[in-house]
């Protein structure tokens, strides 16, 4: 082995048994719009480069949930990004060690300003303010620690889903859709008032689409505002599995349009917390994995060399959960790989599954197209594990984009970048150009699998 690799392993492990201890809740938000005038140009992210904020129709937010069982603390923060960075999380984790584990994901809207770099001026040059995303960092880091400070006392919680494929549309063959709304419902211990919603959905907001150059979180501004006045509390909205793609069904790309869909979502989640029924969140075990996602795709490699793209990237190695040698002109032939990271948050009996991009549906539920359509580039690809196939009968629920954007997370056996292509189409679908390659789907679930067995084991032993 090369003395030089590093092992990047970890796992946490919160707390054993808290019986007897009364969970608490906080709930807290923070505006992170970025500054716009003459001298602060914003670059909107999603679509193609080159289109400039030119105003704010609602502000951006990260909104924060922080768990409570005795001494450990668990932040769940969501920022209205395309796609906040694993080193900037690791910036916020940095400051925030009395937490046990901190997640930060992040809706991926698609009209607010580029935090990954592709959508600069023109396609060659860096989109990002540094100085944003270090703004980022500290109001995440400041929310976390007053939300901590605002705690309830003692809750009980509901869990419910809801469910409606009318709300969605997959823009891609096959079609395969997570249109389960999925909400745990925080209620005061005493007198049972609602003190906030923490609402998982699996869409793109990107109802405005590619012309719109005001800021906006997207329809999840209209989801939040409709909930916090139909409850009466805070609530705090979480982007799921949105590879395929997930998206709002085709509209008029108006403010209207985006604000009855967000409403319209708003009246799923509220099914699903008339569906709710009572939960136990406690005991809270994290485990996490660093791991290496093996980058093929030539346009990501590319921007790297461009310095569009500026995150490390590392060489392949026989271990996905090894880093390789940094990466340098030197061994710039090898397969690079880019550091991230997964984990499985047990809380009680809900399974929190943190997924660090975009995951294709067919990920969630295993219904995988058979046989695979002969045009596909791997159609007899083993198949990778899936939410369901590692998680079984278990309550749970996905945050997709946690902790990092690593884009579209494919089945391999769907991987189709080479003539034929499958469908009998003249060109790609869409959705190659976003992915790292067509291994990092199974590098991915495989780690998850992994967090979730080692999770159990754990507990096993402390029994
Ligand atoms: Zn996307």
């Amino acid at each position: 082995m090369n003395g030089r690799l590093i092992r990047m392993v970890f796992v946490l492990s919160v707390s054993g048994f808290t019986s007897g201890v009364a969970l608490e809740v906080g709930f807290g938000e923070v505006d992170i719009t970025p500054k716009l005038g003459e001298e602060e140009k914003v670059w909107l992210a999603g679509y193609s480069p080159g289109r400039q904020a030119t105003g704010v129709h609602d502000p951006l937010m990260a909104r924060c949930v922080v768990l409570k069982d005795g001494e450990d603390k668990l932040a769940f923060v969501s920022v209205d990004l395309v796609g906040l960075q694993y080193s900037a999380v690791q910036e916020i984790r940095k400051q925030l060690p009395e937490f046990s584990y901190v997640l930060v994901s992040s809706t991926h809207t698609h009209e607010g300003p580029d935090v990954i770099g592709m959508w600069g001026a023109t396609p060659f040059q860096y989109g990002v303010n540094d100085d944003y995303v270090q703004e980022v960092v500290k109001k995440t880091e400041q929310l976390v620690k007053e939300t901590a400070g605002r705690m309830t006392g003692e809750v009980m919680v509901s869990f419910g889903t809801a469910e409606d494929a009318t709300l969605l549309k997959d823009s891609r063959q096959p079609e395969a859709l997570d249109a389960v709304m999925r909400v745990l419902v925080f209620s005061r211990k005493a007198g049972g008032e609602k003190v906030g919603l923490l609402v998982q959905w699996n869409s793109h907001p990107e109802a405005m689409g590619s012309k719109n150059q005001l800021m906006t979180a997207d329809f999840p501004w209209a989801t939040v505002r409709e909930l916090k006045r139909r409850y009466k509390c805070p609530v705090a909205y979480f982007t799921g599995a949105v590879g395929g793609l997930m998206a709002p069904p085709a509209g008029p790309k108006t403010f209207d349009y985006t604000e009855q869909h967000g409403v319209a979502v708003a009246g799923l989640a509220s099914k699903a917390v008339e569906a709710a029924t009572p939960i136990e969140l406690t005991p809270m075990k994290v485990t996490a994995h660093q791991l290496y996602l093996p980058v093929s795709n030539k346009l990501y490699r590319l921007a790297k060399t461009m310095r569009v793209l500026r995150r490390a990237g590392y060489v392949l190695t026989d271990d996905p959960y090894l880093r390789g040698e940094a990466m340098s002109p030197k061994n710039a032939a090898q397969t690079m790989t880019i550091e991230t990271e997964v984990a499985c948050v047990q809380l009680g009996e809900l399974s929190l599954a943190a997924i660090p991009g975009e995951l294709y549906p067919e990920l969630v539920y295993g219904k995988f197209q058979e046989p695979a359509d002969v045009g596909a580039d791997f159609p007899d690809a083993e198949l990778e594990p899936t939410m369901v196939g590692i998680l079984g009968n278990r309550k749970w629920m996905l945050f997709g984009l946690a902790n990092d954007e690593v884009g579209y997370l494919l089945p391999k056996r769907q991987w189709d970048s080479k003539q034929p292509f499958a469908y009998g189409r003249k060109n790609s679908q869409y959705g190659e150009a976003n992915s790292c390659g067509p291994d990092a789907a199974a590098v991915v679930m495989k780690g998850f699998a992994r967090c979730v067995k080692e999770g159990r084991t754990k507990r096993k032993g402390q029994d």
